[in-house]
């Protein structure tokens, strides 16, 4: 699950990590009073103004913006509130602007010029570990400071057992070239953060940049948090922090019902049973030619219902020209599977326009087949895996 900024921003300053303050806001004269609350609490005079969308790159969007006044404050947010925002993280048609954090400025002049570093805790998949990456380099352009100069990104792993030591945390903010305070402080925050990246249970914090203050504050002035889905059941809290309007309707409403459902952009829609099997069906159906329009994994109950559902979601996306059925009978039952397609069927009426292959394996597998064979229903059977793969090719073609 994604966070917004100002979501994640929260669950670091609860660990200690020291944040740009702010107050979100979904009306412009909402974001005047936050920004008068906020110059009461921090005595800032000038805010910047931030679209909270799931996407980032916001900056260059045209999605951050300085106000130096009050009556900037309310123009700025008028205009970002509602906007699509396009970033070269959006879709292409851009994201509607819900809310706005108004967060006081901290790029305040001082003794020296504030410095942007990035740092990131994630996991390594390849070593199974947590590392820390970091570079000096930090701010709107990390993408091609990792492609053009990846020798200045740096990487810390972390010791699953050991956990965080203190002099790596040490040693990153030498690293970063700190001195006096701004070390002192950049080692508190490197420890703060990786807290919250644990106990959180998140699988991304992304912190972008950090911020060194003109009066060497260490402090997180983005956040781009990924909390794990499996672990929410022991997050209450963080769990309501969803914001549906951000993700896809069509998977919102699969997983409601139950059904592992991520949403792709190919036309040929997916009925799987097991994650495995779901895969390997997405492989054959593009060395078939077609390109799979779904991953879409229905569990082990394929009943009548279950497959109604799923073949209504499916429906939803316009692209989907064939669907193919591909259940392996373990548990369930093939001759219930194929009655639950031809139940879902029917209860659809002509709510199906387009041809369904259906190939069940395994227990009573022989009974399916002549149960759909029997429907009189414009659904084709299909017993090998490789033969079910060639009808959707067939049905495509023509
Ligand atoms: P992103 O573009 O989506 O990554 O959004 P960020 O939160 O990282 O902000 C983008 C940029 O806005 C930062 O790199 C800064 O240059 C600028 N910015 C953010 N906060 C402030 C602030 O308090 N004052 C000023 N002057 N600029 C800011
Ligand atoms: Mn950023």
């Amino acid at each position: 699950m994604n966070l917004h900024e100002y979501q994640g921003k929260e669950i670091l300053n609860s660990f200690g990590v020291r944040i740009q303050r702010g107050i979100v806001a979904n009306n412009h004269k909402k974001a005047v009073d936050a920004a008068k609350q906020l110059a009461t609490e921090t005595g800032t005079g000038w805010w910047v103004i931030k679209a909270q969308i799931h996407a980032g790159g916001r900056g260059k969007g045209g999605g951050v913006k300085l106000a130096k006044s009050l009556q900037e404050v309310e123009t700025i947010s008028n205009s970002i509130l509602g906007m699509m925002l396009k970033t070269p993280q959006t879709p292409p048609q851009g994201k509607k602007v819900n809310q706005v954090l108004i967060a006081e400025d901290v790029y305040y002049p001082g003794d020296h010029e504030p410095e942007e570093y990035y740092m990131s805790v994630l996991l390594n998949r390849a070593t199974g570990k947590n590392m820390i990456m970091y570079s000096t380099e930090g701010g709107m352009d990390i993408e091609t400071v990792a492609e053009e100069t990846p020798h200045l990104i740096f990487t810390e792993e972390i010791d699953p057992l050991l956990g965080l030591l203190p002099f790596q945390s040490r040693k990153i903010a030498f690293n970063l070239g700190l001195s006096g305070g701004a070390l002192k402080e950049m080692i508190k925050f490197v420890s703060a953060l990786y807290k919250a990246y644990i106990e959180s249970d998140a699988s991304m914090f992304e912190i972008n940049p950090v911020l060194k203050t003109s009066d060497d504050k260490i402090l997180a002035v983005d956040s781009k948090v990924t909390l794990d889905d499996n672990a929410l059941f022991r997050h209450k809290d963080y769990a309501q922090l969803r914001d549906l309007r951000e993700e896809n309707p069509i998977e919102v409403e699969a997983n409601a019902a139950g059904l592992n459902y991520v949403d792709l952009d190919g036309n040929v829609g997916c009925m799987v049973n097991g994650a495995g099997l779901a895969m390997s069906t997405m492989d054959l159906i593009k060395q078939s030619g077609g390109e799979p329009a779904n991953f879409l994994d229905v569990g082990g109950t394929a009943d009548a219902k279950r497959v109604e559902t799923a073949f209504r979601i499916i429906l939803k996306d316009e692209n989907v020209k064939a669907i193919l059925v591909n259940i392996f009978g373990g548990i369930v039952r093939c001759d219930r599977v194929a009655q639950g397609v031809i139940d879902a069927y029917k209860n659809m009426g002509d709510a199906i326009k387009i041809p369904i292959i259906v190939r069940l394996q395994g227990t009573n597998a022989i009974e399916a087949k002549q149960l759909i064979d029997d429907s009189g229903l414009a659904v084709i059977s299909a017993t090998e895996f490789q033969e079910a793969a060639d009808k959707v090719k067939e049905v495509l073609n023509n």
